[in-house]
């Protein structure tokens, strides 16, 4: 509780008794607390790429240039880190403005379809590149919803790019739609790494991650499966995930259906 005590004073001045107010402030403080934490772990997250580089361009500096096959082994690593710090800086202006629609978010009815497509054209070249084979199983007609087209685009590129990333070369995604009711689930599944079951409840959290340093290699943020799981609640879905190590994970989206 925050406590407010004014004193009274009677016509001569003098104090005569005091009001106290009583404020709960349990929510607020959860939600400082809270954000104190993501500043905290946003900090730490732009701080560990920035030391990387700083390292590398000093070591290069001091001479390892001279050497030209580690000369370029460091400037992958400085290419690879640079990429990692403008993603995350993207994932925190998409955060912000997931936050900023839940205001004013103006839905229309979207083709979920082209909406996969859509992700599917813009992650195609890591789709040929681990040589993966992507299939589409959808029925046209049981396409549409009620969304924000980009936040829409948005969760379908994290699952997918997340499927590519966390699924070694030659093996293969497939992504379904079905209607459940009055719900259009749409599920990913991939041949990848998996995920133990204890960490399956965490994934969805900001900044989570099963395996650091593979996270780490494949360039990711931490944030990617937290906007997911913000943008399908926004819009009244759910998320849910199902995995076996080694043999892979299914990462799914339910929404109501149009
Ligand atoms: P990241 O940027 O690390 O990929 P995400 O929020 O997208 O962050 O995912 C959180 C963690 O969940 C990842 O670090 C990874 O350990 C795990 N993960 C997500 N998707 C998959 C998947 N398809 N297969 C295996 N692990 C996954």
């Amino acid at each position: 509780y925050r406590v407010h005590v004014t004193a009274q004073k009677d016509a001569a001045g003098d104090i005569n008794g005091a009001v106290a107010v009583f404020q709960d402030v349990t929510d607020a403080r959860n939600f400082d607390q809270m954000r104190s934490e993501f500043v905290g772990n946003v900090s730490h997250e732009l701080r560990t790429p920035l030391t990387s580089i700083k390292g590398f361009v000093e070591t290069l500096l001091d001479g390892a240039m001279e050497n030209s096959e580690q000369c370029r082994r460091f400037l992958s690593i400085i290419d690879a880190e640079t990429n990692r710090l403008s993603r995350l800086i993207e994932d925190l202006l998409t955060l912000s403005a997931i936050e900023s629609k839940e205001k004013s978010m103006r839905p229309k009815p979207v083709c979920m379809l082209t909406s996969m497509r859509s992700a599917l054209n813009i992650l195609g070249p890591q789709i040929s590149e681990k040589s993966l084979r992507v299939e589409l199983i959808y029925r046209r007609d049981l396409s549409y919803i009620l969304a924000d087209e980009d936040l829409l685009n948005q969760v379908f590129i994290n699952l997918l790019d997340n499927a590519i990333k966390y699924t070694p070369e030659n093996g293969s995604i497939i992504i379904r739609c079905r209607k459940q009711d009055s719900r259009l689930i749409t599920t990913f599944t991939d041949t990848g790494v998996g995920i133990p079951h204890e960490s399956l409840p965490r994934v969805f959290e900001r900044f989570y991650r099963v395996d650091k340093a593979r996270s780490r290699d494949q360039g990711g943020t931490g944030l990617g499966l937290s906007i997911v799981k913000h943008i399908v609640e926004l819009h009244g879905g759910e998320v849910f995930v199902e995995s076996e190590v080694g043999k892979g994970s299914i990462f799914g989206v339910s929404f109501i259906a149009l």
